[in-house]
């Protein structure tokens, strides 16, 4: 598609995004210039994001390392600037690459991964790194994400550990059942907040499959009071996709991740 082309098209779809996120706003009594647009562009060239920075895009987010390093570096060659958001699962062995460019690292679920972000942005990095804290809604240990051990004890996670959902409530729901410490979302936060070479700026959630999302963002949430009750700088909480930003928004949240309705369906074989 000729650029031209592709520039009305984006253009396009942005107003429609940020129209639908004014209207959530507007709808959940909230300011409406109160919830910030990352676009994620995975699976997009970096040509997308020159053109979504030149049509007012600030913030843009990636989820695999070796994708996003190359288009970081594409896009400052052109000459745009943007902040770049890490929002996928991370192997401790990219940390080193990922505090190269990312200015936010959203998917910190292990004190593991908190640990060795701390080490490479004190090699790689002259100032710190922001960090999210990616909570996992249902304690799917496959999808990684930090647990929170009170969900349970909260209205909204006892909700959540009906258990008539196939998801079932998991190991996030059940007060008591034991949780890996590793992901005690509670140490990570400690962890983070005290690490020299990370800011603990909130938290990130995905809406688990099978899940009403109305559920899942009531019960992230409660954990985020919990959070800023401890830390009341990490104000951050990124919730709301292209399928389920208008509930993110009724429950808080202050950015929303869009792909899809941004820049298109992307291809699933990839
Ligand atoms: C891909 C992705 C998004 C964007 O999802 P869409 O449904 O395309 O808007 C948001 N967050 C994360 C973590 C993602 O991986």
């Amino acid at each position: 598609m000729p650029e031209q082309a592709r520039r009305e098209e984006l253009a396009a779809s942005l107003a429609e995004v940020r129209e639908r996120i004014a209207r959530a706003c507007t709808a959940a009594g909230r300011d409406p210039g109160s919830v910030a647009l990352v676009a994620v562009t995975k699976t997009y060239p970096a040509a997308d994001v020159v053109l979504l920075a030149g049509l007012g895009v600030t913030d843009v987010g990636e989820n695999k390392d070796q994708e996003a390093a190359a288009k970081a570096a594409a896009v400052a060659e052109a000459g745009a600037s943007v902040r770049w958001h890490f929002v996928g699962q991370l192997q401790r062995n990219k940390a080193a690459s990922v505090v190269r460019y990312a200015d936010v690292v959203e998917s910190v679920g292990s004190l593991r991964l908190a640990s060795a972000l701390d080490a490479a942005a004190g090699k790689h990095r002259d100032r710190p790194l922001d960090v999210l804290i990616q909570v996992s809604l249902d304690g799917d240990p496959a999808r990684g994400g930090a647990v929170d051990p009170a969900a349970g004890r909260s209205p909204a996670g006892a909700a959540a550990a009906g258990g008539s959902s196939p998801a079932g409530g998991g190991a996030a729901a059940s007060p008591g059942a034991s949780l890996d410490p590793e992901r005690d979302l509670w140490r990570i936060a400690d962890l983070v907040a005290s690490a020299g070479m990370l800011r603990l700026r909130g938290l990130m959630a995905v809406a688990p499959l099978g899940w009403e999302p109305a559920r899942a963002f009531a019960a992230l949430a409660a954990t985020a009071d919990r959070l800023r009750a401890d830390h009341p700088d990490a104000t951050v909480l990124s919730a709301g996709m292209s399928g389920d930003l208008e509930e993110a928004v009724r429950h808080g949240a202050t950015h929303v991740r869009i792909g899809t309705s941004l820049l298109g369906m992307r291809n699933t074989l990839r």
